[in-house]
């Protein structure tokens, strides 16, 4: 499986990182063993002095497709739920500066925590869906799937022109504002709504 994270979809956080806003959906990879399964704790790497944790609606492919029309994009997947998408930040600023690519910064090992993930049908309109991630018990990030630049829809559309979507693959749809640093003992809770579907302890 793959991990498909999209970049810049909050206007509000595409503006704290200065960077302009994508006219086309911006993807990249993380590989498997970015995946780090529910509650596990997230031990900071020693190649980074900037760790930044970066909530993000996960949605989990269920069919195989390629080409999807934006129209059949909800047939793809069944199941949501959160996710990090932990960013060196410090790696990252000089991929940026050089030019090169961002997978040391963002597809290292642990860097995906994944929640517990529901059926979307819990949910009546997928476009207004909040969610916030609490850092200590207090409440750093605070999104509403209404305020993404690109749809879950257009995202799958998009991204299955240029590859195939496979069962099992996950998609990290971007992070609103309030992005930040961890620190070791930080305690990290995503919720949707009301309810706590993730928990990540930095080590
Ligand atoms: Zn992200």
């Amino acid at each position: 499986m793959k991990i498909i994270c999209i970049g810049r979809n909050y206007a509000e956080h595409a503006k704290e990182l200065d960077n302009p806003l994508p006219k086309k959906p911006l993807y990249f990879l993380k590989p498997d063993s970015a995946i780090l399964p529910k509650n596990n704790p997230f031990f900071i790497p020693e190649f980074s002095k900037e760790i930044h944790y970066e909530l993000e609606i996960v949605l989990k492919i269920n069919r195989i497709g390629r080409h999807i029309e934006a129209r059949f994009a909800h047939k793809y997947f069944e199941e949501i739920g959160l996710g990090i998408d932990f960013t060196a930040r410090d790696i990252q600023q000089q991929c940026k500066e050089k030019g090169h690519p961002w997978e040391k910064a963002k597809g290292f090992d642990g860097s995906a925590p994944l929640g517990e993930l529901v059926n979307k049908s819990e949910f009546s309109n997928l476009a207004n869906i909040n969610f916030s991630l609490t850092q200590n018990g207090v409440t750093k990030q605070k999104g509403n799937t209404g305020d993404m630049i690109f749809s879950f829809n257009e995202i799958i559309s998009y991204v299955s022109k240029f590859m195939t979507l496979k069962i099992g693959d996950l998609i990290y749809t971007g992070t609103p504002a309030g992005v930040g640093p961890v620190s070791q003992n930080d305690l990290l809770e995503g919720f949707i709504e009301d309810k706590k579907m993730l928990s990540c302890r930095i080590k």
